[in-house]
């Protein structure tokens, strides 16, 4: 059954709304291309604000003075909000008055950091953290003239903090109330990233999240197709900030997009493609600097073998495990090793044994490995590395990998049918 209303998701993410000139952009975009449709907006933190309120948490929660970056902070999203609606003196006003407003959220976020308490990182995080995107959805929202949704009431997760994990039947029964009813009086604009808890409390989808979410909300209110509107011009083969010479895919298979995704290119979050495929909505990825170009149509199609994918993936981390007596590495020691990796939530990227060692590769977190290391140091003798970085060819040939590896020295390689994979150094 399709929306009768042909619902279109698009979410803009943090570089569409890095600054006021960006959101008149961003006006432009949807007042063009969304003119006719049921439009439902999801958004993320503007610019580089989640790094930003990152900072700020980590040192509130160490106990140090986070005044100065808040202040930036503050001041930046007042000077965009004073930018785009000068009339309302920087105050962004609620459409309800349950509804906070600008200055009501800058507070609220004030009094958070004001408050932490030593432990619980993951839980105190996403009670912080979220706020990039409650604010930027705010500005953009006045900015538009848009009805503004909390979507901490709309999508459901439990309780695993930084990844939650949708409730699916409950976010369907709750965006089917609710929303599908306000679509009729105009667009909406709401936050990626965030959801929340039974208990009423805040939950973050992983980093990058937005996309995820555009997809949740698609999927339960079964969109007619959902569009990324990003700076580049749609699903490239690699990333041109790093690789020279990229070609874009006009369509692409959901099941190449996924698996891309999960490799690592930053272009889509891993998470977003399953939604979409299980319902046969389409993904539109598209620039928001030349709306009317075609872009990317990522469905269920089929396509011949596709230019080689190239994607890095930084700030990663190769750990070793050596069992202390030279015993082999056996069933019953990875079976540690993976309880371990698991508790502290370290997702291994790439992994090999030998006789006597077991290597992963893992993003990199001081912290998570740190617990790691507490955990497994009696049974194991453990070696890593930082600073290093993992290549992914997907789709190789042979003059791929010469161009991506030549001149690099390999900690780590591996190859299958159709990718080829080495760590090496940053
Ligand atoms: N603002 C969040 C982040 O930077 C979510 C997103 O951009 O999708 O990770
Ligand atoms: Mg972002």
């Amino acid at each position: 059954m399709q929306n009768p209303n042909s619902l279109k998701v698009y979410k803009f993410g943090g570089a569409s709304v890095k600054d006021a000139a960006a959101i008149r952009n961003l006006v432009r975009v949807v007042q063009e291309q969304g003119a006719g449709s049921s439009l439902l907006i999801v958004v993320s933190a503007m610019g580089k604000t989640t790094n930003a309120l990152e900072e700020v948490f980590q040192l509130a929660h160490a106990g140090q003075d986070y005044t100065a970056v808040l202040h930036r902070l503050v001041e930046f999203h007042r000077s965009v909000a004073q930018e785009l609606l000068p009339e309302q003196a920087g105050e962004v006003p609620g459409r309800t008055p349950q509804e906070p407003g600008l200055n009501q959220l800058l507070e609220q976020l004030g009094d958070r950091l004001a408050t932490l308490t030593p432990g619980d990182f993951d839980k105190q995080y996403d009670q912080v953290v979220s706020f990039g995107e409650l604010l930027a959805t705010r500005i953009v929202a006045g900015a538009l003239d848009a009805q503004w949704l909390d979507c901490r009431l709309l999508v459901r997760t439990d309780h695993a903090w930084r990844e939650g994990r949708v409730d699916w039947p409950t976010t369907e029964r709750t965006l089917t109330a609710t929303v599908l009813p306000l679509l009729a009086q105009g667009p909406i604009v709401t936050q990626g990233f965030i959801g929340g808890t039974a208990s009423g409390l805040t939950t973050t989808l992983g980093r990058e999240g937005s996309d995820y979410t555009a997809a949740i909300l698609a999927y339960c209110l079964r969109a007619e197709s959902v569009t990324i509107w990003k700076d580049v011009a749609g699903l490239l083969n690699a990333d041109p900030k790093i690789f020279a010479d990229t070609v874009r895919y006009p369509e692409i298979s959901y099941q190449e997009t996924i698996e891309m995704a999960y490799y690592g290119a930053s272009v889509i979050h891993p998470k977003t493609i399953k939604p979409l495929a299980v319902r046969q909505i389409p993904l539109y990825v598209k620039s928001f600097l030349d709306p009317v170009a075609e872009g990317t149509k990522i469905h269920d199609c089929r396509h011949g073998l596709l230019a080689p994918a190239f994607i890095r993936k930084v700030n990663q981390c190769l750990v070793s495990f050596e069992s202390k007596d030279f015993a082999f590495i056996s069933e019953e020691n990875l079976e540690v090793i993976f309880g371990a990796l698991a508790q502290v939530r370290l997702k291994i990227n790439l992994m090999q044994n030998s006789a006597i060692s077991f290597s992963i590769c893992t993003d990199f977190s001081a912290y998570r490995l740190d617990k790691l290391l507490a955990t497994l140091r009696d049974q194991f003798t453990i070696h890593y590395n930082t600073d290093l970085a993992l290549y992914t060819i997907k789709n190789y040939d042979a003059a791929s990998i010469r161009q991506l590896t030549n001149g690099r020295e390999l900690l780590l390689e591996q190859r299958t049918r159709q990718t080829f994979q080495f760590v090496c150094r940053g």
